[in-house]
């Protein structure tokens, strides 16, 4: 639907992500998914996260607006202002809290919109909930994971299924979904600590969730119905709406001229042209590596004789001396920030091994790339029970302990590898992902699942607000 020519309604949508690379990149394309629609953006960022967005936006009509972010907070090294920058992830925290004090920047932005429609704004910018109250503007709030982790948490949460008394590793069954057995570790970074910095910041995201108007979830039916029905059924406050994968608004760039090509990927040509499949290697934009831990990646890699392009971050520690001269037959590594889509759907690319951050699982399936997966943090272990156990997309790396947090040593690592690239289980997740790809592909076209969704929300729910009638 094309809003432009409409003289009734017009919607106006504020987008406002939470200042991490992954709750960043898909509302970015969800403000390109509303931009091709005609529908006018405002998106909101701070100073040193701007370049990025501008880059992305560039050429679009979306407004840009910058807050400043908050100087000489407690825990929160000066010029960081998203959690990529931070040296670890143990001040999520103090970050996630400082962002409260952009409030009264963000309302004073608020005062000088026009006419806004909509707010979707991050559920850890759990204050835009009261500004958007302040204003009379419906909020939709926006996680960046699917319904799978969101349902499993709160029956989990509700049910006390983690006070059992089953150690950290000991399977439990969730009775709504019989087939799904779970284990404390799966949740431990969410629900399992009692610190209360990190209880009061949960606490004060799901009540703000739970007041909005809806949760715009970026992720399709034909793979989350189960989970997002029994959300909408069950729970019901907000109802979720399933309106992705937002990757596929644009198609990453693949017929690049020789000039526009990065080394790694004429590195991935060459290999096509040998006819040698690689593995990509990555594990996104802020787990935290032991150094023990990388030592293992790098001799799991070395010893499985594969081809493979390893995107490594710069806080991770440097690898051993020698590494990238003794496998620069077959490996490279790449210290850059990089097109992840534009790697996943170089034809070279045959498997990715993954920490299961969401965004990574959805362009992995959409590129019909499978996965090795090896969840690190945050909902990425739910993600890879996902994808190994419900979606069957991916397979898993095997720790010492058969625990889902344990260490991966290198033969872990090196089996599955080989599993993945050359085996059976390997034959029949590929043949899986490439069904699970049509099928996000068609949820996105005109007349698809998410397409409609989307048409719904913005056409339909939001035109009874300017009717005055509820949202939603
Ligand atoms: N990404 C990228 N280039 C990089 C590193 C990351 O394009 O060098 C993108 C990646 O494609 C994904 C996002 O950053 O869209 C990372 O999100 P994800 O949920 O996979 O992981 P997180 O970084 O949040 O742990």
């Amino acid at each position: 639907m094309d809003y432009s020519s409409s003289t009734s309604y017009r919607p106006h949508m504020i987008l406002f992500p939470f200042m991490s690379k992954g709750h960043t990149v898909p509302m970015l394309h969800l403000a390109s998914l509303l931009l091709h629609r005609r529908i006018p953006v405002t998106f909101f960022t701070t100073p040193a996260n701007r370049p990025f967005i501008s880059q992305h936006l560039a050429g679009s009509e979306a407004s840009i607006v910058e807050l400043p972010f908050p100087e000489q907070v407690a825990g929160v090294p000066a010029g960081v202002e998203s959690t990529d920058m931070m040296p670890s992830m143990s001040l999520f925290y103090p970050f996630a809290q400082a962002t409260k004090l952009l409030q009264p920047h963000f309302e004073r932005e608020l005062e000088n919109l026009q006419s806004v429609t909509c707010m979707i704004s991050d559920g850890f910018l759990w204050w835009t909930q009261y500004s958007a109250l302040k204003f009379g503007i419906p909020r939709l709030v926006f996680y960046g994971f699917g319904s799978y982790p969101m349902t499993l948490s709160r029956l989990v949460y509700v049910n006390g299924l983690l006070i059992g008394p089953e150690s950290d590793d000991e399977p439990f069954s969730v009775p709504e979904f019989p087939w799904i057995r779970l284990t404390k570790n799966d949740f431990k970074a969410s629900f399992g600590e009692t610190s209360g910095a990190q209880i009061d910041f949960l606490m004060k995201a799901a009540k703000s969730t739970s007041e909005s108007n809806g949760l715009v979830i970026n992720s399709f039916c034909e793979i989350d119905s189960v989970f997002l029905d029994y959300w909408n059924r069950e729970f019901k406050d907000p109802r979720g709406w399933c309106i992705g994968p937002l990757c596929l608004v644009e198609p990453p760039r693949v017929e690049l001229q020789p000039h526009e090509k990065p080394a790694w990927v004429q590195w991935l040509d060459l290999k096509l042209a040998q006819g040698n499949p690689v593995l990509y290697v990555a594990f996104g934009s802020q787990a935290d590596i032991s150094a023990e831990q990388l030592q293992e990646i790098t001799t799991g890699l070395e010893e499985s004789k594969t081809n493979f392009l390893w995107v490594k971050r710069q806080k991770e520690s440097e690898i051993g001396d020698g590494f990238e001269e003794r496998v620069k037959d077959r490996g490279i590594v790449v210290k850059e920030w990089v097109d992840q889509r534009q790697i996943l759907s170089h034809r070279s690319v045959q498997g990715f091994l993954s920490h299961c951050g969401w965004n990574s699982v959805l362009e992995s399936i959409c590129a019909a790339v499978p996965i090795l997966a090896w969840p690190m943090m945050a909902e990425q272990h739910l993600n890879a029970r996902n994808v190994v156990e419900e979606m069957k997309v991916g397979l898993r790396v095997e720790t010492t302990d058969g625990s889902v947090r344990g260490f991966v040593k290198k033969e872990g690592l090196e089996k599955m590898v080989k599993e993945l690239m050359e085996g059976d289980m390997g034959k029949q997740v590929r043949k899986k992902v490439k069904e699970v790809a049509e099928a996000a592909k068609t949820a996105m076209e005109e007349g698809g699942s998410s397409w409609q969704t989307l048409n719904l929300i913005v056409g339909e729910t939001f035109k009874k607000t300017s009717a005055g009638n509820d949202v939603v």
